[in-house]
């Protein structure tokens, strides 16, 4: 995982406390439109990075096939559920160049070295 600079996170922190602020606003002091308007926010945060689960789906669907339901690691049979998609490099995201279906097993094997490299 890429570490954010001192000078990226120098600039990201009062953004932060501005969304913290203008949500807070936003909310008219509502407790729950808060919650519920910060989760929305994270989530799409997250469909940035991650795609939304349906490409996923669409993608794990994609690499069962062409990888004829083996794990792209052990070559063993994939899990009917539970096969992970795992990036090469997470920052290009979940596309069909940049990941493998794997078994669990395979997948933390793979995380652990990257994250050693
Ligand atoms: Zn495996």
């Amino acid at each position: 995982m890429p570490v954010l600079p001192d000078e990226a996170r120098a600039k990201i922190l009062p953004l932060l406390e501005k969304l913290r602020l203008e949500l807070q606003e936003a909310s008219g002091g509502n407790d729950e439109i808060l919650f519920s308007m910060k989760r929305y926010i994270a989530k799409r945060l997250e469909f940035d990075e991650r795609g939304t689960p349906t490409q996923r789906r669409k993608l794990k669907d994609q690499k069962w096939k062409s990888q004829r339901g083996l794990c792209a690691g052990c070559k063993g049979e994939l899990p009917e559920r539970g096969a992970e998609l795992d990036r090469f490099r997470a920052i290009d995201g979940y596309t069909a160049e940049n990941t493998q279906l794997v078994c669990h097993a395979c997948h933390r094997r793979a995380q652990e070295e990257r994250d050693f490299v």
